[in-house]
């Protein structure tokens, strides 16, 4: 089902936009970017979302195998919400390493989506999982342009024209693992999207339990609104998600998030 709606959404994007949200585990994507993608999705662009593994370690009361399967297909609920295609690269969780075997995952997925823009986990994040995600996917898109980096895939898509743009995710809680306030260089508004984030989130039921028992997080959606509401604040918003922006050599410099968006990002 897509969202689009031209009425409200006014400046329709052309389809070539393919935006595409690397993420590490199911409902790293819900929780850390999905106001922005349920946005990009209103406007038209084509949306991946993929996650390294399927939560295999998400549960206190099911085996690995079982809460992988129910992960994945809630993850796939979820994307359906706003008309986007589900990944799952099938890593398994505490085991996501920057070796060749994942970047060679990592690098097939970025040329086969193709994406114009690329969101991933903040650098500096409370969880190595998530830390090294975002290294593979800078490399990935550094590197996916290179005709001589071979995947080892079967059928391995074609390098990509441009690097892509690549915007960082804020981590979750908003703090490294010293406790320090990582700041969101750009903040989106998405009071137009939260109701849909929230029906994404709650979309990953499986996890209600495991983040209560694991990280005392009490409510899944609650918890997520006052992550919304501390990023809006931040930039003036009532609800919005907070990205920083690579701007090292090699990859674009314009802000492309801003330029799609409009007045919505600050
Ligand atoms: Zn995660």
């Amino acid at each position: 089902m897509s969202v689009r709606t031209s009425k409200e959404y006014p400046n329709l994007m052309p389809n070539a936009v393919n935006v595409l949200a690397l993420f590490a585990h199911p409902d790293d994507a819900e929780f850390l970017c999905a106001g922005t993608l349920a946005l990009f999705a209103a406007r038209g662009a084509r949306i991946h979302i993929a996650t390294l593994t399927a939560g295999d370690c998400g549960s206190t009361t099911l085996p690995a195998a079982r809460i992988s399967n129910v992960r994945q297909k809630e993850a796939s609920r979820s994307a359906t919400l706003i008309g986007a295609q589900y990944h799952c690269l099938k890593s398994k969780d505490l085991l996501v390493f920057y070796d060749r075997a994942h970047l060679n995952k990592v690098m097939e997925l970025v040329r086969q989506t193709n994406p114009t823009l690329v969101l991933t986990h903040s650098p500096v994040d409370y969880m190595i999982d998530h830390e090294t995600v975002s290294r593979l996917c800078q490399s990935a898109c550094f590197g996916a342009m290179a005709p001589n980096f071979n995947t080892g895939a079967r059928r391995p898509a074609p390098p990509l024209k441009a690097v892509p743009h690549l915007y960082y995710a804020d981590a979750f809680g908003g703090r490294d693992i010293l406790g320090h306030r990582i700041k969101s260089g750009i903040s989106v508004d998405i009071s137009a999207t939260l109701k849909r984030k929230e029906e994404m989130l709650a979309c990953h039921e499986s996890q209600q339990a495991w983040l209560k028992s694991q990280q005392e997080i009490p409510e899944t959606v609650a918890t997520m609104r006052n992550m919304a509401k501390a990023a809006g604040k931040q930039a003036g918003f009532r609800w919005a998600e907070g990205f920083r922006q690579h701007l090292g050599q090699g990859f674009p410099p314009s802000n492309l998030l801003q330029e799609l968006l409009g007045s919505i990002v600050r």
